[in-house]
């Protein structure tokens, strides 16, 4: 799983996402109930396109019938490209090869760990995130006021599991338990 940012191409505003990366998928994929609640645009292809999963076996959500275009941020590379929007899928994205090959990241399956280290000059070139655009602002914005509610959470529970011991200790040496 890499966090990765897509952008929209019409306005440039982003979201943080968690992708799935598969070496096995031929093909790029948005959840389309992600893509929608996210205002992507979706593009009707001219022709619905079948798509087989990695057992072979056609999707059985149907042929590929949107895609949506977007730039993929991660790392500090950015790629524009062509997502396939599938409706139904646990993985709001999935990276498969397209992606995978057009950066050519050393991956430690086993830890996780994704090195961009062998890109093409091209690749790194473009680079840079768009700085102060609406949509990541305020997607960073949201994250900071929602860390601060967990830890606000964190610290109430600690103080009220601290009281509910001090009531315990109280009542103990009053029964003298
Ligand atoms: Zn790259």
């Amino acid at each position: 799983m890499v966090k990765i940012g897509l952008e929209r191409i019409d306005t440039q505003e982003g979201v943080m996402v968690e992708a799935l990366l598969d070496s096995r998928a031929t093909r790029l994929v948005i959840s389309s109930e992600f893509a929608k609640k996210q205002g992507f645009k979706l593009k009707k292809l001219e022709r619905p396109m079948n798509v087989r999963n990695v057992d072979g076996l056609l999707n059985k959500e149907g042929p590929i019938e949107y895609i949506v275009e977007v730039n993929i941020y991660y790392q500090g590379h950015r790629k524009r490209m062509e997502i396939d929007v599938i409706g139904g899928q646990k993985w709001m994205v999935i990276l498969g090869i397209p992606w995978l090959a057009c950066h050519n990241p050393e991956i430690d399956w086993k830890t996780g760990k994704v090195k961009m280290t062998r890109c093409l000059e091209e690749c790194s070139k473009q680079w840079r995130p768009v700085q102060g655009k609406l949509g990541w602002e305020k997607q960073k914005e949201e994250e900071a006021k929602e860390e601060a509610r967990r830890r606000r959470e964190e610290k109430e529970k600690k103080k009220q599991k601290k009281e509910k011991t001090m009531e315990v200790k109280k009542v103990a040496k009053e029964w003298k338990i």
